[in-house]
């Protein structure tokens, strides 16, 4: 194939939603989707879960059976890179040398793990938690021996990841350099049940410590800390986010710098170029209007959409309310809304129960929740936070009286 109507840059959760979107809102025009990964489209989430514990097999992770792809006639190239693009000319070129022809680009490449400083890429039993063929190799470690985890970051995947390993038997230390878990995304009540949720299950939780070195000669020995003490280790997972994956299309002058910039169609500013998912920052209403990147499975299938109709000719704004997720042991976590630069919290129920909300406020306002195990508060609390609705933070409090009375 030379050229296709819309090439779709990455098979990933959104690449995947593009595609099927296009077809949905009446594209009869030619699709085609590059994706590095060998695997067709499948599901993230499940890698520091399901997948991670042997409790799904790859087969059910996969987004649609073979066959969807073919019906739809949407063309995949898998196992190939994306290298360059031509934005006058209106083409990419991928790592193999050929270039191809497109009328429309969607750039939903995600992003890249990010490393830690010094890090030696090739010694062994140092994972990242992003793909598959990261988590395959994880399990053949377990599966040959490993006992002591180290996981670097306290962040979902770390915890995630930390919550899982704990439960196959290993030992685990879970190391975070700011002074709680979830600093960046959660308030300190969540922050400080999940700490204690995991030192209940016995994983080693060191807060407000810095990583010197990952140490071995071959395979990973252990983890060293600025402090001073030696941690060993068989495993170490590096959880400490990603690099958003846009260096082609920043080289061809996209406007951008932490992701890419794009309007509130997802248009970067290159001509016919979309850009979603994670590696797409953009102005959310949520967040204020401020420029955020977000990484969740709702924004990447959002933007999806809201890409697939612009180029069908029915462009609505990108104004999606941010929702996600997070299973730790027995616990559903369930979030809607974005809590940065919240000013006050009330916390619903009782975490000691483990089943509460925390409600995260800004000048009065509800702005997100945190919800554990809390199914009712999340699906009602969502109408809150998409009507900014200003409660009585006392009254939020009490559990008699359900949140949709505060819409
Ligand atoms: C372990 C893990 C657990 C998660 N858990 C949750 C969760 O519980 N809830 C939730 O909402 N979100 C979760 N997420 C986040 C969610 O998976 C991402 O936000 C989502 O996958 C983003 O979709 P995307 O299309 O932007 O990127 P991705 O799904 O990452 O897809 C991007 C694809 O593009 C490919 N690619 C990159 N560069 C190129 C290139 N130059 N050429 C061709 N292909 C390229 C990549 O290899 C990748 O396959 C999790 C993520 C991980 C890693």
């Amino acid at each position: 194939m030379e050229q296709a109507d819309v090439v779709i840059v990455g098979a990933g959760h959104g690449g995947a939603q593009a595609a099927l979107a296009l077809r949905q809102h009446g594209f009869e025009g030619s699709i085609l989707m590059i994706g590095r990964e060998p695997e067709p489209p499948y599901e993230r989430p499940p890698l520091s879960k399901e997948y991670l514990a042997r409790e799904k097999p790859f087969e059910r992770l996969l987004l649609r059976p073979a066959q969807v792809w073919a019906d739809k006639r949407i063309g995949m190239m898998l196992g190939r890179s994306v290298t360059a693009i031509d934005a006058e000319a209106k083409r990419v070129t991928l790592d193999d040398g050929p270039s191809l022809a497109y009328n429309h680009l969607i750039w939903a490449t995600g992003g890249d793990p990010r490393r830690l400083p010094g890090e030696d890429p090739n010694l062994a039993g140092v994972h990242a938690v992003r793909t598959r063929a990261d988590v395959d190799k994880m399990i053949a470690e377990i599966d040959a021996g490993a006992k002591r985890a180290v996981v670097i970051g306290g962040g979902y995947i770390g915890l995630e990841a930390a919550a899982v390993l704990t439960k196959l038997g290993l030992s685990v230390t879970l190391l975070e350099a700011l002074p709680r878990v979830l600093a960046r995304v959660a308030g300190e009540e969540l922050s400080a049940f999940y700490e204690a949720e995991h030192r209940a299950h016995g994983v080693v939780v060191r807060t407000g410590v810095t990583v010197e070195a990952i140490e071995g000669d071959g395979s990973v020995s252990g983890v060293r800390l600025a402090e001073g003490d030696m941690l060993p280790a068989d495993i170490v997972i590096v959880g400490i986010g990603i690099v958003p994956a846009v260096g082609p299309l920043l080289a061809a002058g996209a406007a951008g710098g932490n992701g890419v910039d794009v309007d509130e169609l997802c248009r970067t500013s290159l001509p016919d170029v979309f850009a979603i998912g994670d590696c797409a920052a953009h102005s959310n209403p949520f967040a204020d209007g401020n420029v955020v990147r977000l990484e969740s499975v709702q924004n990447a299938n959002d933007m999806a959409t809201c890409a697939a109709k612009a180029i069908c000719g029915d462009p609505q704004p990108y104004r999606a309310t941010p929702w996600f997720w997070s299973n730790q042991y027995d616990l559903r976590l369930q979030t809607v809304g974005l809590s940065t630069g919240h000013d006050a919290t009330v916390v619903r129920g009782d975490p000691a129960a483990r089943s509460f909300s925390v409600i995260y406020l800004k000048a009065g306002k509800v702005i997100a929740l945190d919800c554990v195990n809390m199914v009712k508060d999340y699906a009602q609390g969502r109408k809150l936070v998409e009507n900014r609705s200003t409660p009585e933070p006392a009254q939020l409090a009490d559990t008699a009286v359900p949140l949709k009375e505060f819409a």
